[in-house]
């Protein structure tokens, strides 16, 4: 048998450091046991997929070192790899499985589907949906097509029993027919769902190991379904332990720097970044920590793959970097290197004109724009609260900057200038005494300094984000209760309540 693995990113966000660990597990998978390493993309979800996060996907992979053999990029022959111009072929499928009475067409409106979950949450049962339409007549369905009545074609899960498997790493798993949903297959406007795109593509493509994240243990027994109801042999399935922050939940953006490109602009080494998420699913023989992805190749053993979440530890991260620095950069060729990083031609052009009217000598260009260089700056609450502004309501502040930016789908200066501007209408601050100082402070870690909105612009959307979120943390953070009650205020734009507590 030739192996044959691959990742399938949806393009719905920044390059995550999620996609680039389970990467390389299926590339060292691949290489190890000579086979190939595709890359597919799965942009079903047509309202939440963007090319331009396609093309940081391949970017942010491309720097960490990972090549793949087949993708949307570099062909291959069993093209497309992008799902998007699929479609027909899931139409196709979902059809197949009609005429083999393993789905059915589900007529249920959107009120229907309301009244449905709530009645299963009243109840306490895990599944929502009742299956009223599976067992139509012919009849009865011809009749509400006629009418042109809209369908989705869903899958027809047993009604009891369990779904067993042998996952190649966590042994064997036994999950109940009983919590699952009837699944949609095939949605009204003709797209698939991620079950059925990913299980048909995985069996077109061949793919022998399904090496995914364990957050998706819960689509495998539907997906074990679709392949026995197509009368298909699954593949076997790898659920890697997953990546997890410091409160021991997975690793996300709101709490955690995620994006591969934040580690590229701090200045990570991508061999260090590789080396580090190798240490998060694996251990090698005598616990060696520092080695490269050649020896791990080399002596791959997927027995040595870990069961349970691994913390996502950044001084670790830290602390690899810098063996990695020490190892593989020779003293003479670090200045090159860190030209390469950041103290190239091109950034340093794009950053003169900021500089220009802000220095009396050239002894003064480190202090007015070191925050450019440096990972961790000198923030305190102190810095962070013009005029004696209560602590909570700078946090609120700065969060609702970050909702407002990603609400923009932009991070450029122009974009937080906005946002500046509507956070503080929404809380009754005023912009420039109070605003203004709290956004230098975070992302400069001082009140003055080059033209605010430019240097955003120029620090780029992963360190500025990052930025914001470490002013948060300096600042307590904000509890969970608190963050929910933000969030809905903020999405209603109506936080009259929260500003009540601050006195
Ligand atoms: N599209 C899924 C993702 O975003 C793929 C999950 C899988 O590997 O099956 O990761």
């Amino acid at each position: 048998m030739t192996v044959r693995v691959r990742i399938a990113p949806s393009p719905t966000g920044d390059p995550h450091v999620g996609t680039a660990y389970i990467a390389l597990f299926n590339l060292i998978f691949a290489r190890h046991f000579k086979g190939t390493f595709i890359l597919r993309i799965e942009d079903t979800d047509q309202s939440r997929s963007r090319p331009e996060y396609e093309k940081n996907i391949f970017n942010a992979l491309r720097w960490t070192g990972i090549e793949w053999d087949e993708g949307p990029d570099v062909g291959g022959p069993y093209g497309p790899y992008r799902q998007s111009e699929r479609t027909e072929i899931y139409q196709k499928y979902a059809y197949e499985l009609l005429e083999k009475g393993k789905a059915y067409k589900c007529f249920a409106t959107a009120e229907e589907l309301a009244e449905m979950r709530e009645v299963a949450a009243a109840e306490g049962r895990r599944a929502g949906y009742d299956r009223r339409y599976r067992n139509l007549s012919p009849a009865e369905v011809k009749e509400r097509e006629e009418k042109g009545q809209p369908f989705v074609i869903r899958l027809k899960v047993p009604l009891t029993g369990d779904c067993v498997y042998d996952d190649a790493i966590k042994g064997r798993i036994t999950s109940p027919w009983a919590d699952i949903d009837d699944q949609v297959l095939l949605k009204s406007d003709g797209f698939p769902t991620y079950h059925l795109a990913n299980v048909v593509d995985d069996y077109l493509m061949k793919i022998t190991h399904v090496i995914r994240g364990d957050e998706w243990m819960s689509s495998t027994p539907k997906h074990i379904l679709l392949y026995e109801s197509f009368g298909w042999t699954a593949p076997t399935f790898m659920h890697m332990p997953l990546l997890l922050g410091k409160d021991g939940k997975k690793l996300s953006k709101r709490k955690n720097p995620t994006s591969i490109f934040y580690f590229r602009d701090s200045g990570f080494l991508p061999e260090a970044l590789l080396n580090f998420l190798t240490l998060m699913g694996y251990s090698m023989p005598d616990d060696k920590e520092i080695y490269s992805l050649e020896e791990i190749i080399e002596t791959f053993d997927p027995k040595r793959i870990g069961i349970s979440g691994a913390f996502f530890d950044i001084q670790k991260l830290h602390w690899v970097n810098q063996k990695k620095i020490i190892e593989t950069i020779p003293e003479d060729q670090l200045w090159n290197r860190l030209v390469d990083w950041q103290f190239n031609e091109e950034f340093m052009r794009r950053l003169m004109p900021l500089a220009h009217t802000r220095i009396k000598t050239f002894g003064d260009f480190m202090q007015l724009c070191s925050f450019f260089f440096i990972n961790d700056l000198p923030i305190t609450p102190e810095l962070l609260c013009p005029k004696n502004t209560p602590p909570e309501l700078i946090s609120f502040l700065i969060q609702s900057i970050i909702w407002s930016l990603d609400e923009q789908e932009d991070w450029s200066g122009a974009a937080l200038e906005k946002a500046s501007h509507e956070v503080a209408d929404l809380f009754a601050i005023h912009h420039k005494k109070v605003m203004i100082p709290v956004l230098f402070a975070c992302v400069m870690g001082k009140l003055q300094g080059p033209p605010l909105f430019n240097s955003v612009t120029l620090l780029g959307k992963d360190r500025t984000r990052v930025r914001l979120m470490n002013a948060i943390q300096a600042l307590g953070g904000i509890s969970n209760k608190k963050m929910d009650q933000l969030k809905k205020g903020w999405d209603k734009r109506d936080v009259k309540h929260l500003l009540a507590d601050q006195g």
